[in-house]
């Protein structure tokens, strides 16, 4: 066997080192497969598979299900009139932010930028400059963001470009410290200035429960292999009003089946498989009594990390997402001391089958506590008091 063959032997088997441990990893915790999806990965594995069914529109392929799923089961679960499965969320995003570009800037109340707020995902950044829009952000927030200062940055903005931007952009919950704005209001200053908003669910969609109806918003988007135990990449979008669907769906020139945002065609094989096995899972774990339950969770998680005078939350109290942000001086008191420096935490903790910390990290840390269940939190906490106990002597 020559060098180089040996070489392609490497690609063909990889194992995944992290697949037996704790996972607390927030991108991770609600993006793992439900057993029908892990069926359906294998069942539709295959490149295009679902095109067998398929007459040049995926949304109206009736048997797999696609049809009853995009244009039923979706924007109920959204709370839109309209929705498509995606590649992403930043494909999601991209696509409303490129239909405003072409649509309402030629309105001429309008210039081209979009308003987010100060802790928006850089995938929302990407989106609006590759839309070739502008990006102005709401004062960094200290621990929330405000109202205010969507109002602020509207005003300033109008003021200093003599229009109003195409779009303001939430995002929730950020995907930092899980904090959640109050989004019913900033859509109400929005469309005060008859500026649409676009909720970046990524993780919420699939977590809790999110209706763009009931928070105001026109539109949508979510990630499915963040917060909708898909394999991916997937993801979700939803509009509602039915001239902004319009727009926004609108067909080719070229071919009167395709919808040109989503260059004819978007998520389709095991993605979309996925994303549709897994979804009756995700619609029961979205109830409310139920995310209620992942509330509490949460916050007994919190309080037992409080409680050892050693860890303090960043951001919103009483905190109301799985997503956290924890201090930690007594991790990164030790880390100044041992031999193996800032991450002598990553390895402590793959010692103890945790994942999901970045390695370096112990000052300040981001995880999650999603689906993991008191008996597997009691776990982490009392694994993180031994680790503190461990270096005491120090
Ligand atoms: C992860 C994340 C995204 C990106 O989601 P994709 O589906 O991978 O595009 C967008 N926004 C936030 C806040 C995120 O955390």
């Amino acid at each position: 066997m020559s060098s180089n063959d040996n070489r392609l032997q490497m690609f063909q088997y990889i194992k995944r080192d992290t697949l037996d441990s704790v996972n607390i990893d927030p991108l991770q915790t609600a993006g793992l497969l439900t057993q029908a999806a892990k069926d359906a990965l294998i069942e539709w594995g295959d490149g295009y598979s679902v095109c067998d069914y398929c007459n040049g529109a995926l949304d109206l392929v009736k048997k797999p299900p696609i049809e009853e799923f995009v244009h039923k089961a979706l924007p109920e679960f959204l709370g839109t009139d309209a929705a498509r499965v995606m590649n992403g969320a930043r494909e999601s995003k991209f696509a409303v932010m490129h239909t405003l570009a072409h649509t309402a800037a030629k309105s001429g109340s309008f210039d081209n930028y979009v308003i987010m707020d100060g802790w928006a995902h850089y995938s929302s950044k990407v989106a609006a400059e590759c839309a070739g829009l502008d990006v102005v952000l709401t004062k960094k927030p200290e621990k929330e963001v405000m109202p205010e200062d969507f109002l602020n940055a509207i005003e300033t903005g109008i003021e200093e470009r003599g229009k109003k931007p195409l779009l303001t952009l939430i995002t929730y919950p950020d995907g930092n410290y899980g904090n959640l704005p109050d989004v019913k209001k900033i859509a109400q200053i929005s469309h005060e200035f008859e500026i649409p908003v676009l909720l970046n669910g990524a993780y919420a969609i699939g977590r809790m429960p999110v209706s763009a109806k009931e928070l105001g918003v026109d539109y949508i988007t979510g990630s499915g292999h963040k917060s909708m135990a898909a394999s991916g990449p997937v993801g979700v979008l939803g509009v509602c009003g039915e001239e902004a669907a319009a727009q926004l769906f609108r067909k080719s020139v070229h071919n009167k089946v395709k919808e040109v945002e989503l260059l004819g065609c978007t998520s389709r094989g095991a993605p979309i498989m996925t994303l549709m096995a897994s979804f009756p899972e995700v619609v029961q774990r979205t109830r409310l009594e139920n995310w209620e339950r992942e509330v509490a969770s949460a916050q007994y998680f919190i309080k037992r990390l409080e409680d050892t005078g050693q860890f303090v939350l960043f951001g919103q109290q009483p905190h109301r997402h799985d997503v956290m942000f924890f201090e930690a001086p007594g991790f990164f008191k030790i880390s100044e001391k041992v031999k193996r420096g800032r991450y002598f935490l990553y390895d402590e903790l793959k010692e103890k089958k945790i994942h999901g910390i970045k390695p370096g990290l112990t000052k300040n840390f981001k995880m999650s506590t999603f689906g993991l269940g008191k008996d597997k939190l009691d776990y982490i906490a009392d694994s993180f008091e031994e680790i503190l106990k461990k270096y005491d002597e120090l």
